[in-house]
């Protein structure tokens, strides 16, 4: 069994005016990563989304330090970007489609994504979304700690700095022995 981890694809990351945006490099993936979703999402696959939510004053989170203020709750930040947040809103009633929020980087984090993958019997993850070295890599460390197989479709992951993209699909497939594809 295999699952789609869904990571981040919103408003603040993506849009042109979001708060922490990758700009064109995220809107470039648009198309093929809501093709994937859709793949899945036919197939009967589980599909995650694993959306980061913030508050807007948060003492005690790190990320308040390090990033401009994103995915703010009850804000457009935190809404799929594109005809993703339209897709989603008509599968999320699907018992094989799952939204959750996330506080930290990785989806595993503070989240029950690893039992309810386990219930499943579902061993095989395909990660896709931005930051593909922020969020993708910390969601990528946890799931290869957990012992599961990881497949990266290289045209469904994006960030702000390209090198630090590279650098992580290297790392991906040299360290943690994910498949890109
Ligand atoms: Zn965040």
């Amino acid at each position: 069994m295999k699952a789609l981890i869904s990571i981040d694809y919103t408003y603040d990351f993506v849009a042109e005016d979001g708060l922490l945006t990758t700009g064109e490099l995220g809107s470039a993936i648009h198309d093929k990563l809501l093709l994937k979703t859709k793949e899945f999402t036919e197939a009967g696959d589980f599909v995650v989304y694993a959306i980061d939510k913030h508050e807007r004053e948060d003492d005690y989170h790190p990320e308040m330090a390090l990033f401009p203020p994103h995915n703010i709750s009850g804000t457009k930040g935190r809404e799929l970007f594109g005809e993703l947040e339209t897709y989603y809103q008509e599968t999320k009633d699907r018992t094989n489609v799952y939204y959750f929020d996330k506080r930290h980087y990785s989806a595993f984090s503070g989240t029950d994504l690893d039992i309810r993958l386990r219930e499943r019997g579902i061993t095989e993850l395909t990660l896709v979304g931005v930051c593909t070295d922020i969020c993708v890599l910390h969601t990528a460390v946890d799931a290869y700690n957990l012992g599961y197989k990881i497949s990266i479709p290289e045209d469904c992951v994006a960030s702000f700095d390209e090198d630090a993209h590279r650098w992580a699909l290297a790392h991906f497939k040299n360290v943690l022995g994910a498949k890109i594809v």
